[in-house]
């Protein structure tokens, strides 16, 4: 029960990452805020949750919107009564070049993955730091730290992910907020499928392709929960600012 005590926000909470995430966190003792784009399957995982005897809500919301952000940090506070660790997991993928980008799809991918984290901390932050600090850690990507094929708006989002997280935890660790990323290589979730279907390859083939790595597997969810539980629990209370790739070695 590492996180007695703490109250804790996921989004992109339905999907898999952040699914594992929020019941891993919520394993550990934390109240949790599922919060999802897709709120009828956010609700289907705090469920789950509550089933399983831990607490945890649901709350419908699109993260790149400013409203959204002060409406989920609002509601957890109201609900589960603070805020200590938040978990800025959502994200998307457009798997094109620049020349195949349209300034839209730019836009949404940066809205999705880098806005919604400045705007979650924007709010978030002065929650905890009345609160004597909490642990915030961002979802970037082992391609936000050495890039990527076909995918030059992920590949700068996630680089953003990477450097705002340190930006972040130099501004805010005064106030006892510790800041971190955390960078997957290719886990086993619906993004991968949905990459192979936007690339027009057999998903069976592409992810055989995602596991040629040192390990010679994928990631699973849980294997980025662990390192998030760790980010956010007070085991990891010397750690700030750093990235922490979690990827079965792909860097190699
Ligand atoms: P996923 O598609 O299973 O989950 C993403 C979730 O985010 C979905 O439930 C989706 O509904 C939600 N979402 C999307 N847009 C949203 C919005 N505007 N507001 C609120 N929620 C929104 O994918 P995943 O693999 O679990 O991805 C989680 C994070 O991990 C993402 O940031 C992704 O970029 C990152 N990541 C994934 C991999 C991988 O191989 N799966 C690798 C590196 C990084």
């Amino acid at each position: 029960m590492r996180l007695e005590q703490k109250q804790a926000i996921v989004t992109g909470g339905a999907g898999g990452i952040g699914r594992a995430t929020a019941k891993a966190l919520a394993a550990e003792g934390a109240a949790v805020a599922v919060v999802d784009l897709d709120g009828a399957a956010a609700e289907a995982v705090a469920a789950e949750i509550r089933d399983a005897g831990f607490t945890a809500i649901a709350i419908q919301a699109d993260v790149s919107s400013e409203p959204d952000i002060e409406r989920i940090v609002a509601t957890t506070v109201a609900e589960l009564g603070g805020v200590n660790v938040v978990f800025n997991n959502a994200g998307i993928i457009r798997r094109t070049t620049a020349v195949e980008t349209s300034v839209e799809e730019w836009d949404r991918v940066f809205g999705v993955n880098v806005r919604s984290i400045f705007l979650m901390c924007k709010h978030v932050v002065p929650v905890m730091a009345a609160a004597g600090g909490g642990s915030i850690v961002n979802t970037g990507s082992g391609w936000g730290l050495k890039g990527g094929g076909q995918a030059i708006s992920y590949c700068a989002s996630k680089g953003a992910v990477v450097n705002m997280t340190r930006a972040l935890a130099i501004d805010h660790g005064p106030q006892g907020i510790r800041v971190n990323s955390v960078n997957p290589g290719d886990v086993n979730t619906g993004m991968l499928r949905d990459e192979a279907s936007q690339l027009g390859q057999d998903a069976d083939a592409f992810l055989a392709e995602a596991a040629d790595r040192p390990l010679r597997r994928m990631g699973e969810p849980r294997e980025i929960a662990s390192a998030v539980v760790w980010l956010a629990s007070d085991e990891s209370s010397y750690v700030t600012g750093s990235a922490l790739v979690v990827d079965g070695g792909g860097i190699a």
